[in-house]
Order: C-alpha cells, then sequence, then structure tokens
C-alpha cells in the first residue's frame, strides 16, 4: 500500500460519499484480500503473448484530482492497454478535427455485440463507436501527421501525457497482434469498401496494433483516469493531456459503450464512465474526484477482467460511486461540500 496523505481528504473529495466509516485505504486492502483467491475467468490467449500472463497478478490503484495515490498489490506491474487505448485515441482525432469530422465516421450508439463484431451502421456505414474495434480502427484512421512515425509518435506523446511519463510500446505483443490480426484487417478492408477509412489502410491498422501494445500499469490507468476526472489535466504534472470540451465525450462513450456487451449491466450498477482491455486492465472514472486502475488478467466470458468488476462493483456500492446515487447533486457541486456538511 502505498503512502497517502489522510483520510479526512479524501472523505472531503469523495463528498458524496455515503459513509465516512469506510476509509479508501483500508477498504482497497480488504477488496484485495477478498478477490484475490478467486479462480474465475480466463487469460486471453486469442493474442499468444496475451496467453502468457499470471492469473494471480491483481493490483488497485486509486489517485485523486489532487494527486493522492491509494494503492494495494501489482500496481508497477506492466501489461498491454489493449482496448483502454481506444478512449484516449478518440480523444486524440477529436481534438485534431473537432467533433463533427470524426462522427461523420464514427457514430456512438452501443452495440451490444461483442468489441470485434464485423458490423457497421447500415444506414451510415459508420462503425457504431469507437470502443468496438470497428470504430477504434476508424479512429486510428484520423490521426494525423506527415507521414507514419510522425503519426505514432503523436499517439504515444497523448497516451505519455496521460501517464505523467514517457511510454513505450511491448514489441513481442505487438508483432503477436499484428501475426493475428486478420479479422481486424477484415474489419478494416469492409470499412474501405464504405469509403469509411482512407485508402492508408494499412497504417491505419499498424497504428491499431501499436496503441494495443502500449505498456501501462495499474498506476497508470489510475493517473490516466484522474487526468479524465480532472478536467483532462494530469493531476500530478500539471500538464494538460486534452482540451477540457472533450472530457465529456470521453466519458459519455466510456459510460455507455465502455465495457464491451457488458456496457448495459455495468452502467446500471456500477454507474461510472469505465473502459476495459483484454491485458486484464479496467480503467474508471469518477468525474471531479479520483481515478480507478485495476490490473488482473483472468477475463469473463465478455472479455472484462473478473477481479476488476468485483472491486468497481464494491467501490461503487460502499462509496456511493454511482452517477445517480440519490442524496447529492454530481460533481459538478462538489465543492460546496466539506467532509462535516457532506451527506452520510
Ligand atoms: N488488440 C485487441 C484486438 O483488437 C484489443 C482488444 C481488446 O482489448 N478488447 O483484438
Amino acid at each position: 500500500m502505498a503512502e497517502t496523505t489522510n483520510n479526512g481528504e479524501i472523505d472531503l473529495l469523495l463528498g458524496r460519499m455515503k459513509s465516512a466509516t469506510a476509509p479508501l485505504r483500508g477498504t482497497l486492502q480488504e477488496l484485495h484480500a477478498r478477490f484475490a483467491p478467486l479462480t474465475e475467468g480466463k487469460v486471453a490467449d486469442y493474442i499468444p503473448e496475451l496467453a502468457k500472463a499470471d492469473p494471480n497478478w491483481f493490483g488497485i490503484s486509486i489517485i485523486t484530482t489532487d494527486g493522492q495515490v491509494f494503492e494495494v498489490g501489482d500496481c508497477k506491474h506492466s501489461f498491454t492497454i489493449q482496448s483502454i487505448s481506444k478512449p484516449f485515441v478518440y480523444g486524440l482525432a477529436l481534438e485534431e478535427l473537432g467533433l463533427e469530422p470524426v462522427m461523420a465516421r464514427v457514430g456512438v450508439e452501443p452495440t451490444g455485440e461483442a468489441f470485434n463484431s464485423i458490423v457497421l451502421d447500415e444506414v451510415s456505414n459508420r462503425p457504431f463507436n469507437p470502443m468496438v474495434n470497428a470504430g477504434a480502427i476508424a479512429t486510428s484512421d484520423l490521426i494525423g501527421g506527415k507521414d507514419f512515425p510522425e503519426r505514432v509518435t503523436r499517439m504515444i506523446s497523448m497516451f505519455g501525457r496521460y501517464c505523467g511519463r514517457p511510454v513505450h510500446i511491448d514489441n513481442s505483443v505487438f508483432l503477436s497482434e499484428r501475426m493475428t490480426g486478420h479479422r481486424n484487417r477484415a474489419i478494416a478492408h469492409l470499412m474501405l469498401n464504405f469509403g469509411i477509412v482512407s485508402p492508408r489502410l494499412d497504417e491505419a491498422l499498424e497504428l491499431y496494433f501499436q496503441q494495443c501494445s502500449v505498456l501501462v500499469t495499474a498506476h497508470d490507468l489510475a493517473m490516466m483516469a484522474a487526468t479524465l476526472a480532472n478536467g483532462g489535466v494530469n493531476p500530478v504534472t500539471g500538464e494538460r493531456a486534452i482540451p477540457q470540451k472533450y472530457v465529456k465525450y470521453l466519458l459519455s462513450i466510456m459510460h455507455s459503450c465502455g465495457m464491451y456487451d457488458y456496457a448495459g449491466e455495468w452502467a446500471f450498477r456500477v454507474g461510472i464512465p469505465a473502459k476495459s482491455g483484454v491485458g486484464g486492465g479496467i480503467l474508471a472514472v469518477v468525474p471531479g474526484v479520483l481515478g480507478i486502475g485495476i490490473f488482473s488478467p483472468p477475463l469473463d466470458a465478455k472479455g472484462n477482467s473478473v477481479r476488476g468488476v468485483h472491486v468497481c462493483r464494491e467501490l461503487s456500492e460502499q462509496f456511493g460511486l454511482h452517477s445517480f446515487e440519490s442524496g447529492f447533486a454530481g460533481s459538478s457541486i462538489k465543492n460546496q461540500f466539506s467532509a462535516q456538511r457532506a451527506p452520510r
């Protein structure tokens, strides 16, 4: 468990906490101990490199919008970000092109289908949203630059701003993705057929495989989430990662589509914007308050980290984090609360 300041401070930030009797630090230790013995779920093996993950790896990190860190377990262990990259690359496309040109290529409707489904909107021919592979590949196609290396550099440095440190690609995973990515190629060719992606198709796919192979830790995921919770500014470095006006779009799309075909039940039960990846990561955002990063490789049938889902459900329940929790008015007025005046 990393050192933190005090629990009074987190109580203040979590002005909407249901109960001040559940200090965050102790809760994380308890949840880690409770869910570590779980044996459900299966490590992803459709990309051979991912199959090497140890099912016992498990880390939970929380970083508040004023930079306090609460951690337990394997929070420094690197793994590939996978689909958690998708909202962030979408944010980069929004920043580069603006909302409407991006909307013309990628929709914002949930699909209820698996992330790798080969299906486009029959009327517009667009992918349904940027969280499924089709939408993510179309989004990667939008990232600009004078040549391919510059496009990759833009993408990698964007992740670096969120993490507050330079990030790197896991070359073995990247090569493994590329070797086995035939379904993604099929999706890309279908989109080329409809003029949704440019003929620089191979570059879009390479960018997509690279973004999925970016190495992060649970701590990094929490920092990325905290940056979104903080309106786009990294709470530790003070660097802006994305213009504030686009943050709400990332959070909305994560809220409705971030957890694969579990997104509806997640929004219902947990109620905070989140994104998961087949590397075992889950990133979740409590706007204005904190970011959560969890790493545990065994996945459920929908592709979400089993322990990660359990932990988020518990955190949401114990701290009243659900966006529609009754009894408080939401993050925009959280500063009106104090620890004393917070609803109990
Ligand atoms: N690289 C993975 C793929 O396209 C990303 C999937 C994921 O995390 N859901 O298959």
